[in-house]
């Protein structure tokens, strides 16, 4: 029986939030995303998917994105070299006001500074507001930081410098997010709301750099029916 997939969306009937095309294509023309660059939660939803289903969908979707981008590729034919770029990167990459003077910041520090407040078990794992609160402040702190001047004077720099702003921007979606979800659900333990609220049944989005938001898509369908477990006994899988 071949499998069903749906990649845009969340669940069928939810609403949810597009992230890749059914080619692992992005909003960026020629950008093709896979395996947990795609969002792993098409396939595992709020569960952490141990035991293979990541596994499976970074092989699934690296074939589609790679049959999807060598399609574009294509495409171009040979216009390929013809095509304008504007660098759309800033942090990490650029300062916003460029000053030759002005002192770069620490990478590595950076890197640190992030991890001091995402490795704790107190502090991500046994959420509390006043503890999110404390981390946002302490992760705004890094965040003007690798707003100013990186270092770019070799590949590592460039790696190491736009890695720390990602970092710290991924650890400020993921907190800022958290203090929003005022209850319990799945791997998300808030202590001071340690149930799970039947009224916040949403999809939440977050994301913003220098201004951070959430965006809830409320679910209106009934519970999603459980998967029935099904063998597969065609090596294709059909996608709808
Ligand atoms: C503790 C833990 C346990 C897990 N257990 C399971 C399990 O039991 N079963 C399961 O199916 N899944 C499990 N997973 C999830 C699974 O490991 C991931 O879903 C899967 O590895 C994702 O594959 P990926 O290729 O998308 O990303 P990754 O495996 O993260 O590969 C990304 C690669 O890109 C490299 N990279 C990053 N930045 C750059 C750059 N700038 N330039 C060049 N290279 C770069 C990284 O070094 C890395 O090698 C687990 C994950 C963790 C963390």
């Amino acid at each position: 029986m071949p499998v069903t997939l749906i990649l845009e969306g969340t669940v069928r009937g939810t609403g949810g939030i597009r992230i890749v095309n059914d080619s692992c294509g992005t909003k960026v023309p020629g950008l093709y995303a896979a395996g947990d660059a795609a969002s792993r939660e098409f396939l595992a939803g709020l569960a952490s998917g141990g035991g293979g289903p990541n596994a499976a969908w970074a092989i699934s979707t690296g074939q589609w994105a790679g049959v999807g981008a060598a399609a574009f590729a294509k495409s171009l034919g040979a216009h390929a070299h013809e095509r304008v770029m504007h660098p759309a990167g800033e942090a990490g990459l650029r300062s916003p006001s460029p000053s030759p003077a002005s002192e770069t910041f620490d990478s590595e520090a950076i890197g640190r500074g992030v991890q001091a407040q995402m490795f704790p078990l107190e502090k991500n794992y046994l959420r509390s507001e006043q503890g999110l609160l404390d981390s946002l402040a302490k992760l705004e702190t890094l965040w003007q930081q690798v707003r100013g001047n990186p270092k770019q004077d070799t590949v590592r720099d460039v790696e190491f410098y736009r890695r720390a702003a990602a970092l710290t921007a991924v650890a400020r979606w993921a907190y800022f997010s958290a203090l929003h979800r005022t209850e319990s659900r799945s791997e998300h333990i808030r202590m001071d709301y340690p149930e799970t609220d039947p009224n916040q049944r949403y999809y939440q989005a977050t994301g913003g750099l220098d201004r951070l938001w959430v965006r809830r898509d409320w679910l209106t369908d009934a519970v999603a029916t459980p998967p029935v477990p099904t063998i597969q006994t065609t090596p294709s899988v059909s996608k709808l």
